[in-house]
């Protein structure tokens, strides 16, 4: 099932090039009150709003998909885990422009581990990209996303794709400098999810996806999960070793080569098999 959250928290299920409007299923979400979970209670809940889903769409008005504006298909993750270069070009290509990433930490991500990006950085593509820095260089990139399902500690690695409650593509935008990843890229509008959440009933094989990212029409990131230094396993394993992994929280597995550069007025469309096409306005921001 592909599940997207649309206009003013509309939720849907996408069929085609149509939005099936599915809001009602959210009744079946437990009330919250203060203090508020630290988790998604959505993601927390998917199969019962699943089943609520299948009540309802009969009854469900249709929308065309073009017509409604796409936020993150997960509202409130506690946490977004992201991996550094995790694919074995982008570690060459990040080596031979190392004035550009400022010598900053381009190590193996055996070595580095994870970082966090802040929720706040959290958009859906219909919200855009808002350059903060312009006269820093600001690149895209390109990154299958997973979403968790299910709270986890020290996982096996046999028990790891259980936890797993979807997909989806990322964009983990950054802005160069000096600074700690975290920073640089936790940048409000920094971190896109979208087009939708891909169950993983639907999407079975994560780790052979092919995708890629052009801007402007221009293909700059043209890869295959299958290439990722540490594969999805692995990266659930590493990140349950330091964190309990909770409903809805995301983990950005990292970019492919072909990083680079985006200003106000770019358009990024990223496209992953299994998942469709995500396009992303890049908007101007203020003076650096
Ligand atoms: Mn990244």
């Amino acid at each position: 099932m592909k599940l997207c959250r649309f206009d003013a928290g509309r939720l849907g299920v996408v069929d085609g090039d149509s939005v099936i409007d599915v809001t009602q299923a959210l009744d079946v979400l437990p009330r919250c009150t203060y203090p508020l979970p630290r988790h998604d209670i959505l993601i927390e809940h998917l199969e019962a709003v699943r089943s609520r889903v299948s009540d309802v769409m009969p009854s469900s008005e249709r929308r065309a998909l073009n017509t409604v504006r796409l936020l993150s298909p997960v509202a409130n993750p506690g946490k977004i885990m992201a991996a550094p270069v995790n694919y074995s070009k982008h570690l060459a290509e990040a080596r031979a422009e190392s004035a550009i990433h400022h010598d900053n930490r381009i190590e193996e991500i055996r070595r580095v581990g994870l970082f966090l990006k802040a929720t706040s950085s959290l958009v859906g593509p219909s919200e855009g990209v808002t350059i903060a820095h312009p006269k820093r260089r600001n690149d895209h990139e390109a990154e299958l996303v997973v979403v968790i399902g299910k709270r986890a500690r020290n996982l096996a690695r046999e028990e790891a794709m259980a936890c797993v409650a979807g997909y989806c593509s990322g964009l983990d935008m950054t802005t160069r400098g000096p600074e700690e990843r975290s920073l640089r890229k936790s940048i409000d509008s920094y971190s896109v999810l979208g087009p939708w959440l891909v169950t993983s009933d639907e999407l079975t094989n994560p780790h052979s996806l092919e995708f890629r990212l052009s801007v402007n029409g221009e293909v700059r990131q043209h890869a295959n999960t299958r290439d990722l230094i540490i594969g999805i396993v692995d990266l659930l394993v590493f990140a349950s070793m330091f964190y309990t992994l909770e409903p809805g929280d995301i983990l950005f597995t990292g970019t492919p080569e072909g990083v680079g550069p985006v200003i106000a007025g770019d358009i990024i469309v990223t496209d992953f098999e299994g998942i469709g096409g995500m396009t992303v306005v890049v908007h101007g921001g203020h003076l650096a």
